[in-house]
């Protein structure tokens, strides 16, 4: 009897499993999508906004040239470098911007933390793979670009667990409801069964 249980109890925990959708992703045509921009950071309120640590995303007009990102930087990885670039903004006469060498970079945010001026920001593109060294270094003007990520993956999470929202093949779908109830009650059934003759066995004993 405990041996049709436990084919019973596997099946069904197997037919479980099915019914959740995949969490594997057909990456690079599906990703995942995060929640929110990327990581921010306030320093008036000296909050850190939670978010996808992420290339990061300059913005020049509110960039002063302080180099507080660049020092903050320093003690962990080096990837800041300041470099003079031609154009011209009130806040920031020496034209200076950083540029972040991501062959170094650890993602820590640290530099996003450092600057009081909401000039920087990190963001959801993580594809950031180069065939060379040099190509890793993003430059001012590659940093104003806004990431453009096609994530429309959506993660739930319920009872079943963590899942993603791209579809389950046609068959299975139409299948597996039908399955599990059947499986769940024959399962009910033989448990109630087992109970009853190891009642029985005690009575005897
Ligand atoms: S996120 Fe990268 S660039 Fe910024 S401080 Fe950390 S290591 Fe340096
Ligand atoms: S990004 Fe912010 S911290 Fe870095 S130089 Fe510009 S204003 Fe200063």
């Amino acid at each position: 009897m405990s041996t049709i249980v436990g084919i019973i109890k596997a099946l069904n925990s197997g037919v479980k499993h099915l019914a959740v959708k995949r969490f594997t992703l057909r990456y690079p045509e599906q990703k995942l999508k995060f929640v929110g921009d990327g990581y921010k950071y306030d320093p008036v309120s000296g909050v850190g906004i939670a978010g996808y640590k992420g290339r990061h995303m300059l913005f020049h007009d509110k960039c002063t040239g302080c180099q507080l990102c660049a020092i903050a930087c320093e003690g962990v990885a080096e990837a800041i470098g300041m470099v003079k670039v031609d154009n011209k903004w009130k806040q920031n006469k020496k034209s200076i911007l950083p540029q972040i060498d991501y062959g170094k970079c650890v993602f820590c945010g640290l530099c996003v933390d450092a600057c009081p001026f909401y000039a920087l920001y990190m963001t959801n593109d993580y594809e950031l793979s180069s065939f060379t060294k040099e190509s890793l270094i993003y430059t001012p003007a590659q940093l104003a670009v806004k990431a453009h990520m096609n994530q429309d993956v959506q993660i739930a999470i319920s009872k079943r667990g963590a899942s993603h929202s791209a579809e389950l093949p046609a068959p299975l779908k139409k299948a597996l409801p039908q399955a599990q109830p059947q499986l769940e009650s024959k399962l009910k059934e033989t448990q109630e069964d087992k109970e009853k003759a190891d009642d029985k066995g005690d009575t005897h004993g």
